[in-house]
């Protein structure tokens, strides 16, 4: 089998990648696929340029082709950052390519030194992505699929690095059919259709969160919604009648004067008090706590494991922290209204909740900026 064949083979594999994800998902899909179809064009370009150079101006054809598959390599590490939400130097993705075309140039009359200096260059960066990938978190097939067959790739290509530098007798040269080169070229078409694959994966898993959370969260303050709020209150409270002494308390709470500020400062205005609170509620609560915003400017907590001291020093944070953040962002102050009870166990999400609106209603007729309680909650 000769090499040329194989980088062809390599060539077209990656061409033909590059125009299906194209075709199929676009070639402005956003994220990480993106920097995959950049990763697809610069391997494309890069054994394109390598195959030019056996007969044109080997000097800068082979240059060019050792930087693009360098960019190639930065576009994997770029692509695995993405999908796994981590940040990476951008220095470290732009300088490897740049570095190394000029150390192509200088070193171009020592093929050997090229060869070394090229292989354990774009070796080391495509194991810095198999490394972000092997070692990222979450339990995502695709992050296996994808770093094993980048494992294989750095390890072969730095092997080739290793033996053209120390042991050059025991590997002739880059165009050679020596097994090395040819084990190279497969292990590397077969990781271009993996990658390809994983990083699919990778996009419809990123997709399909999305919309989990599109149909989970209120868009204008980060909670959960009022459906993804009661399907979680209900198994909680399922839970909560189930455990004897488990004392949670339910809090609905009612922006006070919520249409006056819209129709005086606006309704962006109205919608900053709306993310303030939300804010507020996030910051003041404990990671058992549900909270979600039940519509409007209506907000619904469900507090597990409350004791009657802890809601009451609770409650009086949350009525002076709204009041302080709304001063300090808004210039003007924010309280609410609130009515809590004590769930019982076998009760019904639905009853606690016309319970806790009942105390609402009283609040509000009392003069509002105050929570009223049922028996047993404090
Ligand atoms: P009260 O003290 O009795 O609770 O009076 P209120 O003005 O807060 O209550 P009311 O129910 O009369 O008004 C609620 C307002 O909330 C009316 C509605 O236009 C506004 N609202 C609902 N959703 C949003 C939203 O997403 N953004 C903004 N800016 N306003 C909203
Ligand atoms: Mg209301
Ligand atoms: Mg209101």
């Amino acid at each position: 089998m000769d090499v040329i064949t194989l980088l062809a083979a390599v060539l077209v594999n990656a061409l033909l990648m590059l125009l299906a994800l194209a075709v199929c998902v676009g070639v402005r899909a956003r994220g990480g696929l993106q920097a995959w179809q950049l990763m697809l064009l610069g391997q494309a370009l890069g054994f394109g340029m390598l195959i030019a150079a056996t007969r044109l101006v080997p000097l800068v054809t082979a240059t060019l082709g050792v930087m693009a598959l360098s960019a190639s390599a930065s576009a994997m590490v770029l692509t695995s950052a993405r999908f796994l939400g981590v940040s990476v130097s951008r220095r470290g993705l732009w300088l490897p390519p740049l570095l190394l075309g000029v150390v192509h140039v200088f070193l171009f009359p020592n093929l050997k030194q090229t060869t070394g200096v090229t292989n354990l260059t774009i070796g080391l960066q495509i194991g810095w992505a198999s490394w972000l990938l092997l070692t990222g978190v979450g339990r995502a097939r695709w992050r296996w699929l994808c770093g094993l067959a980048a494992l294989g790739n750095s390890l072969l290509t730095v092997a080739r690095g290793v033996l053209v530098l120390g042991w050059p007798e025991i590997y002739p040269r880059f165009l050679v059919p020596h097994p090395l080169n040819i084990a190279h070229l497969m292990l590397l078409n077969a990781s271009l259709v993996l990658g390809t694959m994983g990083f699919l994966l990778a996009h419809r898993d990123a997709a399909e969160q999305a919309l989990v959370r599109l149909a989970s969260l209120d868009t204008l303050t980060g909670l959960f919604n009022r459906r993804e709020w009661m399907q979680r209150a209900s198994r909680a409270l399922g839970a909560v009648g189930s455990a004897a002494g488990d004392a949670a308390v339910l809090l609905m709470l009612d922006l006070d004067h919520f249409k006056r500020i819209n129709d005086e400062r606006g309704h962006p205005v109205g919608d900053e008090v709306l993310k303030l609170a939300g804010e507020v509620l996030r910051g003041e609560l404990r990671a058992s706590d549900l909270v979600g915003r039940y519509g409007g400017e209506e907000f619904c907590l469900l507090l597990r494991q409350c004791d009657p001291e802890a809601f009451g020093r609770l409650d009086a944070r949350l009525h002076q922290a709204l009041r302080r953040r709304c001063e300090a962002s808004l210039g003007f102050a924010v309280d609410f209204s609130a009515g809590a009870v004590r769930l019982q166990p076998g009760e019904s999400l639905a009853a606690a909740i016309q319970r806790a609106d009942d105390q609402l209603y009283r609040a509000k007729h009392a003069g509002r900026g105050r929570t009223c309680c049922a028996n047993g909650v404090l």
